[in-house]
Parts: structure tokens; C-alpha cells; sequence
């Protein structure tokens, strides 16, 4: 069996989903299990309904909510003739689970009431995609994933409970699955065992699919995207970028820590886990052959380049010449976990400990504060963190002219320069 996850962008227009079921009749062949996110910029929609009731402000939020479930229904009532009615109903059945919300008054945390509004996305359009498959003859199963994937209550980035999700995947999916062709349900979302809904972090429906690949033992996973292919550079800051055929999971672990909007970080490991190849293909065209990733060796990949814009440098250093040594780094370690900051690049001086990181103000306000209890803190703004892998002098040289080089750091394979 396969499984494949088409993404917001692929979704996002009655042309899109219809073209969705042009590609699940040329090329599902066999079992098929579809992970389908929230369509377009729903998340970011249901964000500020989210956000507007947090902040008292309900009759916004209301209303704000309205147009989302006006778009769903306008979309719904242009696809479907004969199974209009019942997905107008199930719509309807998560509309008031989210209105029933907003009309009470915030008094728990902020992502618990993000993530009760938020996962409706992914369940409004796998209801209303579902129902258009069935209708055009693409026989499939629609599956509430929070009856599967049960995780913690760390709301707005939830891990999952491996043992139960497996077990709800053996008890409910397979079976499913022998009676149907197709069983769709949704990425990013989850509950807790008290069935709260939960969200697994912006844009997780690809470690969505691949945790389900990893459960079913998939033959391959493969995600449907608005690019031709995995490309050596981001074409919107590199128009020379060239399409990648192949990767394995290592390269594509390094290019997602780096920093490249590849692919989202988690989701190689349980591909790798259990050797499943993954399909980067387009779904604008699906005769391009697209990525694949697997866990084998490679051809020699040209230089494969990552540009981080908006990056901060914070310069730590000790107020009376003493050495920076385990103890301070080990200081500030703490706080960058406390924090939640990662930093993309660091460097251990004398006297100074240098930190690259993005560039999130209020964090890094907190760290500044903090560390200044013990060390000297200065912030520099506006950097760019640029990351080759596979480099070359000519490619670096060409990359870096005419800019100020603030630090670089390299390996046989990779270089990293902070480019001011
Ligand atoms: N809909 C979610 C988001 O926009 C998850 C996803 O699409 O992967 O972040
Ligand atoms: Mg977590």
C-alpha cells in the first residue's frame, strides 16, 4: 500500500481538488491512504479567529469564522450535486463544535484554544474532498484522525504517543483499508486521551503521513507539491536552481536543519526507520519525475544552497577577561533550551561566545536579559546565514562578493557564513 499527502496549496481552489482527483485516478493504483491538509491559507484564517477570541474580542471572531465557513460551503456547494447534503451536514457538525467554543469566555492557555479552532481546517476539507471523490467515483473512506493519532497536551506542538497511535492504526485503519481503496483523513492534527484536539506544528501534515507510512509499512510515501522537484537552491532567491532526481534521507536531514523549505524536518526519520522511499512530485504536472529519496548511496549532487535571511548575531562576552568556558556555555545552553531558541551557528572564543539565531524578538529579548546577569550581551540584526553543502571555492567566492563576512565555519562538506 501507499500513502499519499497533498498539501494547503494543492487544495486550495475547486480547480486544484478537481485536479486532485485527476491525479488519484491516473496514479492510485492498489490500497492508498490520503493525508490531506487544511486548503490554502485556512490555518492562517482560523490563527486570527483563534487569536481575536483570546483577546475578548468575540463578535470578530465570529466573524472572522463566518467567512471561513463561507468559503468552505461556496466550494462544497460548486463540487458536489448528490452528496451536497450530507457533507453540508458534517461541515455544519464542526462548525458548531467551533462556534460552540467561541461563545464561552478564554480561561485556559492560548494554544489550548488555537488548537480546538485551528485543526478544523484539515477536517472541513478532507469532509468536503472525501465526499467529491465518492461522488466522481473515487470510492474512499473518510477517518476522523483524532479517533487515531492520540498525543501529549502540548497544545500547538504535540508529540505523539507511538504505542497507542499504533495500535489505533492496527484496530482502525486496516481494516478500513481491506474495504476500501482509499481511506482519507487529515495531517497536523491529533487528540489528547481526553480528546482535546491537538496540533502537531505549522505544517505537519508531512510528519503526518509519514508517521501513518511508518505505521501501515508503506512501499513508499509520496507528497504532492507545487514544485517541479527538490531543487539544489530556493528559485525564488536563486533562479539558476536546478531540480535534484535523487536524495537520500541523510542529505535531506542536513538541507532541512540547514534551514532549506524542503521538506518538514521530522518527517524523514520514520521513513527512515523503516527504509520507505519518499516521492517529492508535482501535482501541477505528475509526469515530471519529481524527487526521490531513499536510504541508499548518491551520484555526486551539485552544490546545494541555503540562504537564511533575517538572522541575529548575539555576542556573549565576559565582563572581566575571564575565559568563557563549560560552565558559561553550558549556562547558556540551559537557556536556549528554557527558551526554545536554536541557534543555526555557533562560535567559542577566548572571552566570547558567539550565537546565531532567528530573528524572534521577544526571545531573544528574554535571553539578553537573562544572560546579562553574567556575561556582556550585544545584538546585531539583519544577517543572513548562508549554508553550502557539496561547495566549491568558485561557488562560495561567487555567492559571497560584495558582501561583509562575519563568520564562517566549515567542514570537508559543508560551509556556513554570516553574511552581514
Ligand atoms: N495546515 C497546516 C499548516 O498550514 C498543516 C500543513 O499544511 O502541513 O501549517
Ligand atoms: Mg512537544
Amino acid at each position: 500500500m501507499k500513502v499519499f499527502k497533498f498539501g494547503g496549496a494543492s487544495v486550495n481552489s475547486v480547480e486544484r481538488i478537481q485536479n486532485l482527483a485527476r491525479i488519484m485516478l491516473e496514479k492510485q493504483e492498489g490500497k492508498t491512504m490520503v493525508i490531506i491538509s487544511a486548503m490554502g491559507k485556512t490555518t492562517n484564517a482560523l490563527e486570527k479567529v483563534a487569536e481575536a477570541f483570546y483577546a475578548g474580542k468575540k463578535e470578530e471572531a465570529l466573524g472572522l469564522f463566518e467567512q471561513v465557513k463561507q468559503q468552505h460551503l461556496g466550494i462544497a456547494k460548486y463540487l458536489l450535486v448528490t452528496h451536497y447534503l450530507a457533507c453540508e451536514a458534517q461541515l455544519r457538525d464542526f462548525f458548531t463544535e467551533v462556534e460552540w467554543l467561541l461563545h464561552d469566555e478564554p480561561v485556559r492557555d492560548f494554544d489550548y484554544y488555537y488548537d480546538q479552532v485551528v485543526c478544523s481546517g484539515e477536517l472541513f476539507s478532507t469532509a468536503i474532498i472525501s465526499a467529491y471523490l465518492n461522488e466522481t467515483g473515487i470510492r474512499n473512506q473518510w477517518m476522523d484522525v483524532r479517533d487515531i493519532f492520540r498525543t501529549d497536551d502540548d497544545f500547538r506542538d504535540a508529540d505523539i504517543d507511538w504505542d497507542f497511535t499504533r495500535q489505533m492504526v492496527q484496530e482502525q485503519v486496516v481494516p478500513v483499508l481491506s474495504g476500501y481503496p482509499i481511506v482519507l483523513t487529515q495531517g497536523f492534527i491529533g487528540a489528547t486521551d481526553e480528546n482535546e484536539s491537538t496540533t502537531l506544528g505549522r505544517e505537519g501534515s508531512d510528519y503526518s503521513a509519514a508517521v501513518f507510512a511508518n505505521m501501515l509499512g508503506a512501499d513508499s510515501l509520496t507528497i504532492w507539491k507545487d514544485v517541479v522537484a527538490v531543487m539544489n537552491a530556493d528559485p525564488k532567491q536563486f533562479p539558476d536552481a536546478v531540480s535534484l532526481p535523487e536524495l537520500n534521507y541523510n542529505e535531506v536531514i542536513e538541507m532541512a536543519y540547514y534551514g532549506a523549505q524542503v521538506i518538514h524536518p521530522k518527517t524523514i526519520k520514520p521513513l527512515q526507520n523503516k527504509g520507505i522511499p519518499l516521492y517529492v512530485k508535482c501535482f501541477l504536472d505528475p509526469s515530471l519525475p519529481g524527487t526521490l529519496i531513499h536510504n541508499g548511496s548518491l551520484p555526486p549532487l551539485p552544490p546545494v544552497i541555503v540562504l537564511k535571511e533575517k538572522q541575529v548575531l548575539i555576542e556573549l562576552s565576559s565582563r572581566d577577561f575571564s575565559f568563557i568556558g563549560e560552565q558559561h556555555v553550558g549556562q547558556l545552553y540551559h537557556l536556549f533550551e528554557k527558551l526554545h531558541i536554536k541557534p543555526n551557528l555557533t562560535q567559542n572564543g577566548a572571552i566570547s561566545f558567539l550565537c546565531v539565531t532567528d530573528d524572534k524578538t521577544e526571545k531573544i529579548g528574554k535571553l539578553a536579559s537573562a544572560a546579562a546577569e553574567f556575561l556582556d550581551v550585544q545584538v546585531k540584526k539583519e544577517l543572513s546565514v548562508l549554508t553550502v553543502r557539496h561547495y566549491n571555492p568558485e561557488i562560495v567566492e561567487q555567492l559571497i562578493s560584495g558582501r561583509t563576512v562575519l563568520l564562517r565555519q566549515q567542514t570537508a562538506d559543508t560551509v556556513q557564513i554570516l553574511l552581514g
